[in-house]
């Protein structure tokens, strides 16, 4: 089963290891305050999407293929 970063409305951030469907049918519940009402963190994930946004949004694409690494 994978693991799931969530975060709740309440702020309470956690890491639960849940199956696809208990995470759909929203069968996890935040320790803290019980509510079901939980949102996805992904740390590393977004860290990527942000770098191929940004890849796409490049202003110097054309000339550094856009992702402009050092500068
Ligand atoms: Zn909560």
């Amino acid at each position: 089963m994978p693991f799931y970063d969530l975060k709740c409305k309440c702020g309470e951030v956690f890491n639960v290891m849940a199956s696809m469907s208990d995470k759909e049918n929203r069968r996890i519940k935040c320790p803290r305050c019980g509510s079901v009402d939980l949102e996805s963190v992904f740390s590393n994930v977004n860290v990527i999407q942000s770098r191929s946004a940004a890849k796409s949004e490049c202003p110097n694409i054309h000339r550094c293929g856009g992702c402009c690494p050092m500068e």
